[in-house]
């Protein structure tokens, strides 16, 4: 089983002042996939719970690295996490209305929930939708720590070809 699938109650959760511990890879957030193709890297953290003005919080945080791909130079371009939040997880979205500012509603459909649904919630926000080397010279860096290995794998079938061309 994955460990983003690891279903949370979360009124129990917050009753007993739980904290959960979490760790696992970013392609396998549910529902991040889709909306961020290619991402990958892995991230861990944690979740406290607690009840505060009659409402579940959940306080999260969330380390590691995402490796992503730049739309400009399509080199991989690794992107440092650090995030926490403090979340209102809500049964309904009745209970909108009662969510202080300082917190960020998420709903969790009848008190239940998932570690991966947090985590993918929060790092697509983290998470840019076109991701982008640092300027022009951001893209060079990449593009000059490429594998020298690969380089030479992907020269070789064009020297392949200019022989044959010859002939
Ligand atoms: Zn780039």
């Amino acid at each position: 089983m994955s460990p983003w699938s690891r279903p949370l109650e979360v009124d129990r959760l917050a009753e007993g002042e739980a904290e959960v511990e979490f760790a696992g890879a970013i392609a396998e957030l549910p529902g991040l996939r889709e909306l961020r193709p290619g991402a990958a890297g892995s991230v861990r953290g944690r979740v406290r719970f607690s009840r505060e003005h009659g409402l579940a919080v959940g306080e999260l945080s969330v380390k590691g690295g995402a490796m992503l791909e730049c739309q400009r130079c399509l080199q991989p371009m690794e992107l440092p996490i650090d995030v926490s939040a403090r979340l209102a997880l809500m049964a309904s979205e009745g209970e909108s209305a009662r969510v202080p500012e300082e917190l960020e509603p998420v709903l969790t459909p009848g008190g239940r929930t998932t570690i991966g649904a947090l985590v993918a919630e929060e790092l697509l926000l983290t998470l840019p939708i076109v991701p982008l080397h640092e300027g022009d010279a951001g893209c060079e860096r990449a593009a000059s720590s490429a594998t020298p290995s690969r380089a030479s794998e992907t020269h070789r079938p064009f020297a392949g070809l200019a022989e044959l061309l010859k002939r």
